[in-house]
């Protein structure tokens, strides 16, 4: 960018910032197309900054990787990571944060349903001293009450039990500073929330509010099997409360275990024995059972998630890197 250096009374030609926009991609075929197009459209319109489109290859199964590597031969924005298999969208956005070259990063979903037209307003909150700069949805078009209702649910409770603030209502889609992809690229672990991490890490977040689009092709790739481990990986990964529930449900059972015991005692002593209670000795049997058997299944995640961080293992394996950026940089050098 060519500026005027009022001090020295000249022009000056300044380096550009570099944003990459980074996108996991899986099996996303039909959407590439119509997304570069946009993102052309919104880019196209701020010419003082330069832009990496950094799509990440999640093992597709379609013609994705044809595609990309299509495109990139046109495109000299585009660089692509090429994952060796399907590892989530969560490890797929860490493969992207570990090849981000610029200065600030903005994570897109490649199904559209983030639209780019926020991106100027992102970086002008970014301009402003940002660092995480996060689009709120206002609504959720497309999706069914029962997905809506049950994601609200799960925000307010995992708010309660988890000690850092998580945004409801709020997907990856956002702007991350240099300072914020260094924290997130420090944090290795496997099983990812990254949700939570973007909280855990801090910095100055602003807030934007926008409507969420419903997917413009394709199909979604989460099922509520997804959901469910996602949701339990949110749990596990921010926050013990879980393992401090089952000890708080296990001393007031017993508390109620006593007093009923001493009543028992107390009523023979009086009243002599009684065969009668069966039915009442079988539900408190039943009931502790179900108790225990979830205490043992809480203490079961967390030993998993021990076990799996304890193998170190690198969280993904990369087949194939490109990115004419990079190059660049690297022959600056
Ligand atoms: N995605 C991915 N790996 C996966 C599943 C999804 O990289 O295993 C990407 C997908 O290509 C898309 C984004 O993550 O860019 C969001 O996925 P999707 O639209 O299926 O999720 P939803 O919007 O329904 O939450
Ligand atoms: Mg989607």
């Amino acid at each position: 960018m060519i500026i005027y250096d009022s001090n020295n009374k000249k022009w000056v030609e300044t380096i550009k910032k570099l944003i990459t926009i980074l996108i996991p991609a899986y099996n996303e075929e039909e959407v590439l197309t119509p997304l570069l197009q946009r993102l052309k459209g919104v880019t196209g319109k701020l010419p003082n900054y330069s832009f990496e489109f950094l799509f990440v290859n999640d093992g597709s199964t379609d013609r994705t990787l044809e595609m990309l590597r299509k495109m990139a031969k046109v495109h000299s924005e585009i660089s692509y990571v090429n994952l060796s298999r399907n590892f989530g969208k969560e490890v797929a956005m860490l493969a992207g944060f570990d090849h981000i070259n610029g200065d600030a990063v903005i994570i897109l979903d490649a199904d559209l349903q983030d639209p780019p037209e926020l991106i100027p307003r992102m970086i002008r909150y970014w301009e402003k001293g940002y660092d995480d700069v996060f689009a709120k949805r206002n609504t959720r078009a497309g999706e069914t009450w029962f997905k809506k209702w049950s994601s609200n649910s799960y925000y307010k409770i995992l708010q309660k039990v988890s000690s850092i603030p998580i945004q409801n209502n709020t997907g990856d889609f956002r702007l991350l500073d240099r300072k914020c992809i260094e924290a997130l690229k420090q944090m290795r672990e496997s099983e990812r929330y990254t949700k939570g991490m973007f909280s855990w890490i801090g910095f100055n977040k602003k807030e934007l509010l926008f409507d969420r689009e419903p997917r413009a092709a394709g199909t979604t790739k989460w099922n509520y099997k997804k959901l469910f481990n996602l949701a339990v990986d949110g749990l596990t990964s921010s926050t013990v409360a879980p393992l401090r529930i089952s000890s708080f449900f296990g001393i007031v059972i017993s508390i109620f275990a006593l007093l009923f015991m001493l009543f028992i005692f107390v009523r023979t002593l009086v009243f002599g024995g009684s065969v009668p209670g069966y039915p009442s000795l079988m539900t408190v049997i039943l009931f502790l059972g179900g108790i225990q058997l979830i205490s043992l299944g809480i203490i079961g995640e967390y030993l998993g998630k021990v076990f799996n961080e304890t193998k170190k293992r690198p969280a993904y394996l990369i087949n194939e890197y490109y990115s004419p950026i990079a190059l660049r940089k690297n022959e600056r050098r």
